[in-house]
This record gives C-alpha cells, structure tokens and sequence, in this order.
C-alpha cells in the first residue's frame, strides 16, 4: 500500500464573489485574448493590425481578489498592467454561432491581465509560448462577477487603470476587435467551453509597468472596480 505525503491536498478552488448572492462562482480556466484593441496593437509595435486575435490561458490559482496584496514577481524587471473586460462563462457548449453566444455570458468583471512583459517579448523573440510572460502566480486580478441577469448584456463601457491615483490606460471596449460574441463563438471552435469558465477580453492602450508599493485601481463603466497593491 502506498501513503500519499500528508501534505498532499487537492488544491482548493479558486473562487470570485458575484454581487447580491451569496454563492461564489468556481473557477475553472481562464483564458485570455492577445491583440484585441487597434491602439495597443499599435503602441506594441510588434504585429500588423490585419493579424487577427488569439487565444492564451492562465492557471486558475493566479486569480486574485479585489483589495489583495500580492508579490512583485520573480525574474522580471518590466511587470506590466493591462485593464480588461472579464467575461464569466455560465454554460457548456463548443462551436458556438455567434448569434448564440451571449447566452452562454453568466455575467461580467473587471480584470488585469498582469504581464512580465520582458519575458513576453523574449518569448516573442525566440518564436517560444508565452507563458513564462503571461502565466505566472497572481497574474490574474479579477473584481466580483455582476450578474447578466440583473446588468444585460452591455456592448460598451469605458474602461480605466490608474497607478497610485494617476490615469494610465483608458478606452471603450465597444473598441474590442472581436465583440463579446464573436470570443466566445471563436473560442469555443478551439475548447469546448465550461461553467466557471473566465475569459480575458484584451486592453487598450496605456499599458506600463509596476513597482513594489503601487496601488492599482481598474474599472469598467456599469461593470465595477478592482484594487490591487503591488508589495
Ligand atoms: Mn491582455
């Protein structure tokens, strides 16, 4: 008979409030869309504007709450905010018709898509996958989920990212690339979609890096906020 270590625990499920209920949404992936805006595609300078959207994935322990601390990360220099629209996946289904696909938005958040972007380019450089720049502990901050049975399903919202109190990204994401249907219905062409399932809609322009001590302050119009601090 093998004895598994008594340290060895299934790992505990990482979970997001949603507002007015009592029951946390469980989260289960978490995926996220590169090259969504014109303006950041632009200020990158590392891709032509026909090149079309993709899909990457963080781990689903990476997600952090609104009002947390969390550590400045190893082996970077360049850590990097990008404020993006959440969409919380509520059903199960894969290729997905466009025209179907806001039935399959359990509700909405605001995100950052935290970024070591000196690896990301790096990565980019050498032709290799980007997780070591994108898919790192705590690289996920992600507000409570609102509900689209109590918001609908809105196809525009400003959204903002300020550092210690100073406006450093804003825009629309009625700019987004692809639409909140055409993500979903493109994604689940790839993955079969999943309740729990988050997805990371892209940012804007503005994007910057961090410093051990700074507060971040995201939000969306209509959506809500997300505060994080860099220790
Ligand atoms: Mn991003």
């Amino acid at each position: 008979m093998i004895h598994l270590p008594d340290t060895l625990w299934p790992p505990t499920i990482t979970s997001l409030p949603v507002r007015g209920r009592e029951q946390h949404f469980p989260v289960r992936r978490v995926y996220c869309v590169g090259r969504n805006y014109v303006d950041h595609i632009r200020e990158m300078k590392e891709a032509s504007e026909r090149d079309p959207p993709f899909f990457f994935q963080k781990p689903s322990d990476a997600i952090v709450r609104h009002g947390s601390k969390l550590p400045y990360p190893q082996n970077t220099s360049d850590f990097q905010y990008e404020v993006e629209l959440v969409l919380a996946v509520g059903r199960e289904g894969a290729d997905v018709q466009p025209s179907d696909a806001l039935g399959f938005v359990f509700g909405y958040a605001v995100g950052i898509d935290l970024t070591r972007r000196d690896l990301q380019k790096a990565c980019r450089e050498h032709g290799l996958p980007w997780e070591a720049g994108k898919s790192f502990d705590h690289s996920a901050p992600c507000s409570e989920i609102v509900a689209s049975e109590q918001l609908g399903h809105p196809d525009g919202g400003e959204l903002s990212l300020d550092v210690n109190g100073m406006r450093r990204q804003h825009g629309n994401f009625n700019q987004m690339i692809w639409k909140v249907p055409e993500i979903v219905s493109k994604l689940s062409s790839q993955y079969r979609l999943h309740p729990g399932d988050l997805i990371f809609t892209g940012t804007p322009a503005g994007v910057g890096a961090v410093q051990r001590g700074d507060g971040l302050h995201a939000a969306i119009a209509g959506i809500g906020e997300l505060s994080v601090f860099i220790c």
